[in-house]
């Protein structure tokens, strides 16, 4: 299968996938079935809006997108799972689901890798603090500054950062910022003289 195939493939697979995984949610009263479904929406929503960068950056940022995007809910599933109940019931999501959380997880992303990575991961962070957000019980959005208020979003609010975040990676893949962020469509070497 070439590229370009593949990328419809996962593009529409992950679109699927997140409107399959909230229907599902909604009929799954098991808490640890629940939160796979859970996992399996986040993950979707983070590929789908970074699988533009797929002609110009390979399937890295796919992956560090649905990685970042599942990994941030790792302790609290535990939690949902050691206590039998949804993530939801547990009052309030990690503080790692905050302003706060998403700059420093990103900036550690870009030190430990490079701008791609930090990109693919603040986006799947994103995402992830906006899905959350239009669920209850929210999430704690300005943590260290407020950590007693929970910010719960419209649900019209995701469909629009998808939308936003997915045409700032076409921008993106088409040569659409600097080069000195160094991020720039791959260029095949001219063939040998
Ligand atoms: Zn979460």
């Amino acid at each position: 299968m070439c590229q370009g195939a593949a990328q419809l493939v996962v593009i529409v697979g992950a679109l699927a996938a997140w409107l399959s995984a909230d229907l599902l949610q909604a009929r799954v009263a098991q808490p640890a079935l629940w939160g796979a479904l859970d996992l399996v929406a986040h993950a979707a929503v983070a590929a789908l809006c970074v699988a533009w960068l797929v002609p110009s950056w390979g399937w890295a940022p796919v992956v560090v997108a649905a990685c970042a995007a599942t990994a941030l809910d790792v302790d609290h599933i535990a939690t949902a799972r050691f206590e039998g109940a949804r993530i939801t019931s547990l009052g309030t999501r990690s503080a790692l689901h905050s302003l706060v959380g998403i700059l420093v997880l990103t900036g550690l992303a870009g030190w430990l890798g490079n701008p791609r990575v930090a990109l693919a991961t603040g986006a799947g962070l994103l995402t992830h603090l906006c899905r959350d957000a239009t669920q209850v019980p929210g999430i704690p959005l300005w943590v260290p500054f407020n950590a007693a208020d929970d910010v719960m979003l419209p649900s019209w609010t995701l469909p629009a950062l998808v939308t936003l975040l997915s045409a700032g990676a076409l921008l993106v893949a088409r040569g659409g910022l600097p080069a000195r962020w160094g991020m720039r469509p791959r260029r095949h070497a001219p063939p040998a003289q």
